[in-house]
């Protein structure tokens, strides 16, 4: 075993390589918020107004200044405010104003009492309940307030920010520029779909699915198609993809194959950081840049393409953007609920569906044939098991590791 591991850089190693290389992006545009959705703020977000901008009622009711309740809990109806219509009369002592939620709440009232409360009494309301100064009154600001910080750098826009936005009265709203990223795969074997098969050959399934996921981490796709396993095919792909993009994506080519150029052109057009890890699948990935742009070597099997773009690229592409929030999720413990093969040596990716069982506790199993060519495997899974480097086959009811899969890879939710 040790034969094979010797000289493999952990997961861990790599990403802080990774990371530690690179800087973000500054180059920014303005974006109306309606055309913003996926992208992320190129500075902090400051908000213009207090929210609630004024102090209002949150109930439908009446309302009061303590003032008049000392001497009677019989009060007239002095006049109404509605959401969007404040009360702007004169108010006589001993009188309340009816008030709708949302109303501006009149100057000189202290409490707002609900509806349900009080009593008519002909052209009069009584109060029925005990009244607390401020009740029932939302404060100006007590939400955000004007100047706060609503948003920081590096916040990816989406369903829970741009509302917010939108209730701030901010229309535009400063975003890095899309990361460009230019993708292609190597390989004589590979044919696009819609094509015939010819003997030997096969489908190009990653150039689709690394484009699908960069497509949802809002980057602009250059796609450079498939290309031969020719050196001089590959060094004008390369050149191209450097010219074009800030980061360049291949998959394929990378291992020791007599057909494997993509390592040696990385050393001749580039440098190259690291490749091969000790992880399962994935092995062979390859990180280096170009002269200006930086360039990920994906593995050809494409499970192994899939897990590499998720668990190192993800995370570069993240820091490029400055984004804030960690690209992966948090793991969890669940409990093996089958045998779980593995030989010591590197960390394992196993795709899992996990769930919760009659305790309460989480279980997981795997998909069953974990073979880097299985891509099947991710649509029937919901979660990675994650399998420390020197563990061994793990046997039923032991604690594993599990990373949900985020939007990305996700679909299947908790079985
Ligand atoms: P390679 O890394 O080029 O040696 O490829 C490893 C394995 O992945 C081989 O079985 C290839 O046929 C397969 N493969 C490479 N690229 C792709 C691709 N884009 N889509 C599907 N399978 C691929
Ligand atoms: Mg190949």
């Amino acid at each position: 075993m040790e034969r094979f591991t010797a000289g493999l850089i952990s997961l861990e190693e790599a990403q802080s390589k990774m990371l530690a290389e690179i800087a973000p992006i500054h180059d920014s545009e303005m974006l109306a918020i309606t055309s913003a959705a996926g992208r992320i703020t190129a500075e902090a977000v400051i908000s213009p107004i207090s929210v609630p901008p004024f102090a209002n009622s949150a109930m439908d009711g009446y309302a009061v200044r303590s003032a008049d309740l000392a001497a009677a809990r019989l009060l007239s109806v002095a006049g109404k405010a509605f959401a969007g219509t404040p009360f702007v009369d004169a108010w006589p002592a001993g009188s309340c104003i009816r008030i709708m939620t949302g109303a501006a709440i009149p100057p000189g009232a202290d409490a707002v009492v609900m509806q349900e409360e009080t009593e008519t009494q002909g052209e009069c309301i009584r109060l029925t309940a005990t009244v607390k100064t401020g009740q029932n009154i939302r404060l100006a600001g007590e939400d955000i307030q004007q100047g706060a910080v609503v948003l920081a750098a590096g916040t990816r826009l989406g369903a829970a920010e741009l509302p917010l936005l939108a209730s701030l009265g901010i229309s535009h709203v400063k975003v890095l520029r899309k990361l460009r990223v230019a993708v292609f795969s190597t390989g004589d074997e590979l044919q696009p779909v819609g094509q015939p098969l010819a003997a030997g050959q096969i489908y190009d399934t990653n150039r689709f699915a690394v484009s699908l996921m960069l497509n949802s981490l809002g980057c602009d796709v250059i796609d450079l198609g498939i290309i031969k396993d020719d050196p001089d095919a590959l060094r004008n792909a390369f050149a191209q993809a450097d010219d074009a993009a800030d980061v360049v994506i291949s998959s394929g080519g990378v291992s020791v194959g007599e057909a494997d150029y993509t390592k040696a052109m990385l050393e001749e057009l580039g440098q190259i950081s690291f490749w091969k890890l000790a992880m399962k699948p994935g092995k062979p990935f390859a990180f280096g840049r170009l002269q200006t742009s930086w360039f990920c070597g994906l593995p050809g099997n494409p499970v192994s393409a899939a897990v590499t773009f998720y668990q190192l690229v993800q995370p570069l592409l993240a820091k490029l953007t400055g984004q804030q929030t960690p690209a992966l999720p948090a793991r969890l413990r669940a409990r093996a609920a089958g045998l779980l093969k593995k030989a010591p040596g590197r960390l394992d990716f196993q795709r899992g569906l996990f769930s919760r069982d009659a305790e309460g506790e989480l279980t997981v199993r795997n998909t069953g044939h974990q073979g880097s060519h299985i891509f099947s495997s991710f649509s029937q899974a919901n979660c990675f098991i994650v399998l420390e480097r020197e563990r061994g086959t793990v046997q039923p009811g032991e604690w594993v590791e599990i990373e949900p899969f985020n939007a990305l890879l996700g679909g299947q939710g908790v079985a």
